[in-house]
């Protein structure tokens, strides 16, 4: 149904997946466009999850007036429809869960019931949906490396695909994690700092498939301050420990003259850093194993196998350093 007020349609629907017959209580929503979305909910069972949510629908049942709406009361809520939908659907579903574990865009689409959930101290719940959260932000560099791999090949089996459709969208994860879950936030806002600042999630005409981008809207001011700082910090780390390697004194010791080569490299690993501002791939992608031969970038064979083992050892134990150090590249500001 739809009505016209103020010369704006407005669209009355009751929840297609939501709306019970037999339930004692309604719950109106509205979304930004006015749009109303009403819910037929059974008291009893939002009561078994969660006293507080029964509490704030019934506050005071020694007052009897209250609006009706299909003949049975009815109670407003400021969440959108959508967010409201999935939320509910968590408590009445239980064993079918509203939102797919491995969803790429979990975090924005999550961060409304995940909201509700607190409010209404739905501990399981909110575990629920930060379990899906943390899978893609794991705390180790190993985890990192998975998910990056795992991004890679859902982009390769899916042609039509762009890295946005397969892999999380940071500010949306950034919003999450401030308020739910912060240990995960410095390797968020590396992601971020990786990113060219104007990538538009989603948005990439011309782009190659696997460009990423930003929901510029939700990054606050403290945000972009945050991670212009942090890609300053990291790119001094990264000069400040290729000079404390002293890689351009470097000794062979079979008398190689792989000197020059991993002088070579030194130079490729700067520029691709600066190129992509992607500190742990780079690194990983300049091991010696992973370097392609009759690139322009480095002529690999020409390092004897001890200075190789040496500078992926080199190279393997500054990634660590680097990831280890993720948290002090973005304090609190
Ligand atoms: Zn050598």
């Amino acid at each position: 149904m739809s009505v016209d007020s103020d010369d704006v349609c407005i669209n009355i629907t009751n929840d297609p997946d939501l709306y019970f017959p037999d339930g004692n209580l309604v719950i109106l929503t509205r979304d930004r466009e006015g749009n109303h979305t009403y819910f037929r909910v059974h008291q009893s069972i939002l009561s078994k999850h969660s006293k507080a949510l029964s509490d704030h629908i019934f506050p005071d049942s020694s007052n009897p007036v209250r609006e009706i709406y299909d003949g049975v009361p009815l109670v407003e809520f400021q969440e959108d429809p959508r967010d409201l939908n999935i939320f509910l659907k968590f408590l009445y579903e239980p064993f079918a869960a509203p939102i797919q574990r491995g969803d790429p865009d979990i975090a924005f689409k999550m961060y409304g019931p995940l909201k509700l959930a607190d409010r209404f101290l739905i501990e399981p719940l909110k575990d629920t949906i930060l379990s899906y959260i943390r899978e893609d932000w794991p705390l180790t560099l190993n985890g990192w490396d998975e998910r990056e791999a795992l991004y890679s090949r859902r982009l390769q089996k899916s042609q039509k695909c762009t890295m946005d459709d397969v892999a999380p969208e940071p500010a949306s994860v950034i919003r999450l994690a401030r308020k739910f879950e912060p240990r995960i936030l410095p390797l968020a806002f590396y992601h971020l700092t990786r990113l060219p600042v104007n990538a538009t999630y989603g948005q990439h005409n011309q782009a190659p498939r696997h460009a990423r981008g930003v929901r510029g809207h939700l990054l606050s001011p403290a945000d972009r301050e945050k991670a212009a700082l942090g890609r300053e910090r990291m790119m001094r780390w990264v000069a400040d420990r290729m000079e404390a390697l002293m890689l351009d004194t470097w000794q062979c010791k079979g008398d190689e003259g792989c000197t020059l080569h991993i002088y070579w490299r030194v130079v490729v690993l700067h520029r691709l850093v600066m190129r992509t501002m992607d500190v742990l791939t780079t690194l990983r992608s300049m091991r010696s194993h992973k370097v392609e031969r009759g690139t322009s970038d480095v002529v690999e064979d020409a390092v004897c196998n001890d200075c190789n083992a040496r500078w992926d050892q080199t190279l393997n134990e500054a990634r660590h350093n680097f990831f280890d150090s993720l948290s002090s590249f973005f304090p609190d500001i």
